[in-house]
């Protein structure tokens, strides 16, 4: 999503039924101006679209185009858009100016952040009552920025009509088990594999091309259960390969089995899981003991 600066949104929360006053076209004096200086989270979905569109792989995709932040709260990986620190921060796929000939040259493939604009997403993570999964609550605000003049032109839009007229609802559709994975938020605070599997969680949401070859081409068939239909599918798919990274994301986070671990590989785990507890407890009792032992000589 475009970055929210707080002066610029109107803080009022949009329902889908919410009305408000916009358009923007080519003739604007203002046009191809929010593509400059801004900050574009991208989703797993926009990634492929965009790479599918540029017909260049994930990994060249991502380095080419992008850059990534550790999120503060949950260290999950974030991917933003990289504006071209030599053409003045511009969108890499701006051509900037008014009039035809100018704006987004991936226009019809551009992210779910852009098709929204101006009107910004918002998400609430609430829990559903009856099996504790994360669901999110989501609605809408305006970023109205000082130098966008579409307010000014008078066409009245509700949410759900620009929503419509943008075709953001399959993005949203695509995106939203990703969003329920990235606000997982408890996880451990020390964890010696943390960036471990920060590289996974990054490679399963963006780097889709590279994701593919770990499935097909390093022990990860030994390891999980993935029925024959599905590794052929996810060998031609970019899709359902995105849809069962979001699987192995909720393997990787403890949020659900989806994926399941070979039955061999359960067991060994399973093993090794008892015994590091029986260690644990005997550790702890030996502390007891010395602890004692020790009150016992004062
Ligand atoms: S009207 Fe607003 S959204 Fe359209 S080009 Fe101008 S600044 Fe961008
Ligand atoms: S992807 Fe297209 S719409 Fe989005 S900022 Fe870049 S040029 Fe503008």
């Amino acid at each position: 999503m475009v970055s929210l600066n707080n002066k610029a949104v109107i803080p009022t929360k949009f329902e889908l039924d919410s009305e408000f006053s916009f358009r923007c076209h080519p003739g604007c004096a203002c046009f191809t101006r929010c593509c400059c200086n801004i900050e574009i989270l991208l989703t797993p979905y926009d990634v492929v679209r965009m790479k599918q569109r540029l017909g260049l792989s994930s990994t060249e995709f991502l380095k080419k185009y992008t850059r990534f932040e550790e999120d503060a709260k949950t260290t999950h990986p974030l991917l933003y858009m990289r504006m071209d620190a030599e053409n003045d921060l511009y969108c890499p796929f701006v051509t900037p100016g008014q009039g035809e000939g100018k704006g987004c040259n991936i226009y019809s493939d551009r992210p779910a952040a852009c098709r929204y604009y101006p009107v910004g997403q918002a998400t609430h993570r609430i829990m559903d009552d009856k099996n504790e999964q994360p669901l999110h609550d989501e609605w809408y605000v305006i970023v109205k920025e000082d130098h966008c003049l579409g307010f000014n032109e008078g066409k009245k839009w509700t949410v759900a009509d620009w929503r419509q007229d943008q075709d953001a609802a399959l993005y949203d559709d695509m995106n939203r088990e990703w969003k329920n994975i990235m606000m997982k938020q408890d996880l451990p605070k020390v964890d010696k594999n943390r960036e471990k599997r920060q590289q996974m969680f990054y490679m399963a949401s963006y780097d889709l091309d590279l994701f593919r070859r770990y499935v097909t081409e390093s022990r990860f068939l030994e390891i999980f259960e993935v029925p024959p239909s599905t590794l052929d599918t996810i060998r031609e798919d970019d899709i359902e390969l995105m849809r069962f990274g979001f699987s192995y994301l909720k393997y990787l986070l403890v949020i659900s089995q989806e994926l399941k671990l070979k039955p061999h590989v359960a067991e060994a785990q399973t093993a090794r899981i008892a015994e590091m507890r029986a260690q644990e407890d005997a550790a702890r009792e030996a502390r007891i003991a010395e602890a004692k032992r020790a009150k016992g000589k004062q």
